[in-house]
């Protein structure tokens, strides 16, 4: 950093422009003024803000089984593939 210009990262939830403090540091915490999303710190060149890894839990358990739910869906949809065309699937 050479000039002294304000330092402003994108918050990865809503895309706002963040203004970081004076002297930002790596993996500082930043909540987003836009959003309320906890952010941290995660490249210094440039600046680059990502979610805080310690969400509350509650938010973490949603996240897990919106995943698994996702992955349940996927494999009823290969399964009616293979039973629509049950003779020498290309995977066998
Ligand atoms: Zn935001």
């Amino acid at each position: 950093m050479i000039n002294n210009a304000r330092i402003v990262a994108k918050c990865p939830d809503c895309q706002s422009d963040i203004s970081l403090p004076p002297k930002p540091e790596l993996w500082m915490r930043i909540t987003c003024p836009e959003c309320g999303t906890q952010l941290e710190i995660v490249d210094d060149d440039p600046w680059e803000l990502d979610y805080a890894e310690d969400f509350d839990e509650d938010e973490l358990e949603q996240d897990f089984e919106d995943e698994l739910e996702e992955q349940d869906f996927e494999e009823v949809f290969y399964d009616d593939e293979a039973d629509e065309e049950d003779e020498d699937p290309p995977w066998q």
